[in-house]
């Protein structure tokens, strides 16, 4: 049975079967959002280790593309069960790490073992098509093709169904995969590829590298036999990725940022609209891309409305207890930008309903703990309607009526998630039908998607493919149309 009770003082790589220390020996200190001291080491990888993974990567991919879905779809399984005798070293892990409490940690390693679950059942699907053809005797059907090494570069904030999102479907479709895990959330990637190799993932087929972006994960990126980038993270790098994969015809899926609108109506139920507002803007200190960040609110409901959201916010608890309603953010830069934009929102004219600082001394100590804040007076065109700050910061807009509420949720550089607080049929439908978003929500929040349900955005929330679902599966292989002419008078 594996251990992975005991943080290891130096989180290593893990490459062709084994762990290993950086090609140069170097590290990086991981530091605890919650406390802002340092929580471990980390291998410092560079453009030798992803050489190094690569030809692991190669070496093992025909392996074990060549064996049966059924059987890959077996051992992924099997990662799941694991995952689950091992569910509170998991969340334990991804509690050091991000800061996050126990209970939303058990909550998202919980989301990751499903995600397992889900992909290991599709082995038995993996469903192509058969189909007729206009020449007599001849078969046609198509079938699924491994596209052989997947990149997987990943984002912080729920790191452990980060991986789970990406190394389930890329592994199930016969590839091997290499994860840059997220610098800032190192130790729940490595128990992964522990976890991974106990249930009999072949040396090779699966490497962890830890590191930066630049020295890590670009050398990933650009390396020519990664046939597939798939990426998790910000828009900035998203198309750096896309322009340097796209030189060489590289397959990426990326899956980018929001600025997700929740719209409450005249008709809404405000206690209910209040609770997911609540939970979209402030869950997981707001670092979702799914987050709700722009909140639309009918005028004739918008006073009483903002005054239920204030009472209710200034309710929350912040820290890294089970008690509390979310932790810090991720690091100190990330936490110094989003106040940043509040006080440039302030300088501009916006106000802080509440909130706007960080949270010190006591039990928040020198943690990277932000106030749960909601500002108002935002213009429509000002950084804060337009960029996402991916911490626990909202903004508030007052609208006439439901076309003003849907051409603004609509008018946003990204298209991710939306969701609308009504109890008309009329107005919930018109919003499915015109929202432009890649999920659309009625009397929900704008967070909370599903291993079974297809996930991504418009526009610059991402190019276009779907995680999650049996969609995932169309970003890791490629299609194989087939014919097979046969002679009846052979028989
Ligand atoms: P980021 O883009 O800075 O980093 C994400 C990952 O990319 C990290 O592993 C980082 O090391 C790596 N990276 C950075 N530069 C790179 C480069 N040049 N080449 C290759 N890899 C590089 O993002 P972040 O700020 O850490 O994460 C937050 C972002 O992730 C937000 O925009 C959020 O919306 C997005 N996100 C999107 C989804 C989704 O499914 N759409 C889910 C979670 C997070």
């Amino acid at each position: 049975m594996v251990n992975l009770g005991s943080m290891p003082p130096i989180v290593l790589n893990q490459v062709g079967g084994q762990e290993c220390a950086a090609a140069d020996g170097r590290t990086f200190p991981k530091v605890d959002p919650a406390t802002g001291q340092v929580l471990c080491e980390v291998a410092r990888s560079s453009a030798a280790d992803v050489r190094r993974a690569v030809g692991a990567a190669l070496a093992a991919q025909p392996g074990w593309g060549a064996t049966t879905v059924v059987k890959r779809g077996d051992v992924l399984r099997q990662i799941a069960l694991l995952m689950r005798d091992h569910r509170t070293a998991i969340a334990d892990l991804v509690a050091r790490e991000t800061g996050k409490s126990r209970k939303d940690a058990l909550g998202e390693t919980d989301a990751a073992i499903e995600m397992g679950f889900f992909v290991a059942g599709e082995g038995r699907r993996f469903y192509g098509r058969t189909t007729t053809s206009a020449v007599p005797n001849k078969s046609a059907l198509v079938v699924r093709q491994p596209l052989g090494v997947a990149g997987l570069i990943i984002a912080a904030n729920t790191p452990i169904a980060n991986v789970a999102w990406k190394a389930f479907p890329a592994l199930l479709c016969g590839n091997a995969a290499i994860l840059k895990a997220a610098e800032d959330t190192p130790l729940s990637a490595w128990a992964f590829g522990v976890l991974a190799r106990e249930a009999g993932v072949p040396d090779g087929v699966y490497a962890t590298l830890h590191g930066f972006g630049e020295e890590a994960g670009a050398p990933l990126v650009e390396h020519p036999d990664v046939a597939v980038v798939s990426f998790t993270g910000s828009c900035e790098v998203g198309r750096w990725i896309a322009e340097t994969a796209g030189r060489r015809l590289a397959k990426t899926c990326l899956e980018l940022g929001g600025k997700n609108p929740l719209i409450v109506c005249d008709d809404a139920d405000l206690e209910n609209a209040v609770t997911w507002t609540l939970g979209s803007a402030f869950s997981n200190a707001g670092q979702r891309c799914a987050a709700g960040s722009r909140i639309i609110v009918f005028d004739a409901v918008y006073d009483a409305f903002r005054q239920m959201l204030v009472d209710a916010t200034q309710k929350l608890k912040v820290g890294t207890g089970d008690g509390d309603d979310y932790g810090p953010v991720i690091n100190e830069g990330q936490m110094q930008n989003m106040l940043a934009s509040v006080e440039r929102a302030r300088a501009a004219g916006a106000v802080v309903l509440t909130g706007g600082h960080r949270l010190t001394g006591g039990a928040w100590g020198g943690g990277y703990f932000v106030a749960p804040t909601i500002v108002e007076h935002v213009g429509r065109t000002d950084e804060m309607t337009r960029t996402e700050l991916f911490g626990p910061i909202t903004s508030l807009y007052r609208v006439r009526d439901f076309e003003e509420a849907v051409a603004l949720a609509n008018d946003s550089p990204f298209g991710l998630t939306a969701s609308i607080h009504t109890q008309s049929l009329h107005r919930a439908m018109a919003f499915v039908g015109r929202i432009q978003a890649g999920v659309a929500v009625v009397n929900g929040g704008t967070y909370g998607s599903e291993p079974h349900m297809p996930f991504g955005g418009l526009r610059q929330s991402g190019n276009g493919w779907r995680e999650a679902g049996t969609e995932a599966l169309d970003v890791y292989s490629d299609l194989k149309t087939v014919y097979i002419n046969h002679n009846p008078r052979q028989v």
